[in-house]
């Protein structure tokens, strides 16, 4: 029999199951459920449950929060963007804890880790200087809406010239957040082409990547291309107007500095703009790191989350309007 030792992560592969009880164990009042098809996945109450008051800010769903246990560290994932701190305080936690336990030696790093771990490293130096410059930024490429309206092609059929910035063969998911993760939730998903046809949006949200086809599920590893990185900040300054107006600088100096291509920009009807970058033009690490630096949400750059439909009307009245386009 094979005996068990305490370096998990050394001399065996490190699968999902050896670290479990361990996982379990020190996450013991969070209900894990592992995945029946995944050994290493499993849902769990977000760790943000345990506080008073609540930090979700939307219904919590039964797997809103997931747990994954096939990497170097087990890392926890939370659908709500409010419990954000939360989570990076857990598995900061969960890794301080693996790495706390007797005789445990870390896996070494392979060529590319390496390389990956260096690349990160220099994001952080970069996301630093960001923080720094940040007025500079806000001072230098004021575009604000008005600005980015005028600077805009005609808009005719908002919904329909939306459809075409994506391939016509592209399955795209709209529908409202929950609309996802059972078989009838298929009618959720459809080509371009299709929703075209329809003519009009029918749900408040759409994706920003193409899924495979036959999908209900909107998940990422479902995903079979990503298309659009939506860049969007809901906290640059208490006042809607003003808020929009800052995140027209973001996309400004994301144009002019980084190069990116701006595919268009859809006013959320509430207190935000969303550009939609396409996304062969972006290196997605410097976004997810640096980013947040600029105060933009990190919650839209992940590839399954969705955005809002451009020309749907809301609830309250106002239109998600599509302001500009090449
Ligand atoms: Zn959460």
């Amino acid at each position: 029999m094979k005996k068990r030792t305490n370096k998990l992560f050394y001399d065996e592969s490190p699968t999902g199951e050896s670290v479990r009880p361990w996982v379990e164990s020190f996450l013991g009042d969070l209900f894990i459920r592992w995945s029946d098809t995944d050994p290493n996945k499993g849902y769990l109450t977000c760790p943000s449950e345990r506080l008073t008051p609540k930090l979700h800010t939307e219904k919590t769903g039964p797997k809103d929060t997931a747990i994954f246990v096939g990497g170097r560290y087990p890392v926890i994932t939370c659908f709500h963007q409010s419990c954000r701190c939360v989570i990076d305080q857990a598995n900061e936690s969960l890794r301080e804890g693996i790495k706390a336990m007797p005789g445990f030696k870390p896996k070494p790093l392979t060529a590319e880790e390496k390389a990956r771990r260096i690349k990160l490293q220099g994001l952080d130096r970069e996301k630093e200087r960001l923080t720094k410059h940040r007025d500079w930024i806000f001072q230098n490429y004021k575009w604000p809406v008005a600005e980015i309206k005028a600077d805009s092609a005609v808009i005719k059929d908002p919904w329909l010239e939306y459809l075409h910035l994506w391939e016509p063969s592209d399955v795209i998911w709209s529908g409202e957040r929950f609309h996802s993760s059972k078989p009838k939730h298929r009618e959720h998903f459809k080509t371009a082409r299709q929703w075209a046809e329809i003519g009009a949006p029918q749900y408040p949200l759409v994706s920003s990547s193409a899924f495979e086809p036959d999908c209900y599920e909107r998940s990422k590893d479902k995903i079979i291309a990503r298309r659009f990185l939506p860049v969007e900040c809901d906290e640059l300054d208490a006042d809607p107007a003003k808020n929009k107006d800052m995140s027209g600088t973001i996309l400004r100096w994301l144009i002019e500095e980084k190069k990116w291509r701006l595919a268009c920009v859809v006013d959320s009807g509430g207190k935000s703009i969303h550009g939609h970058f396409y996304i062969d033009s972006i290196d997605t690490d410097w976004a997810e790191k640096c980013l947040p630096a600029l105060g933009v949400d990190p919650g839209p750059l992940r590839a399954a989350q969705p955005v809002r439909a451009p020309s749907f009307i809301r609830d309250n009245g106002r239109e998600q309007e599509l302001i500009w386009k090449q």
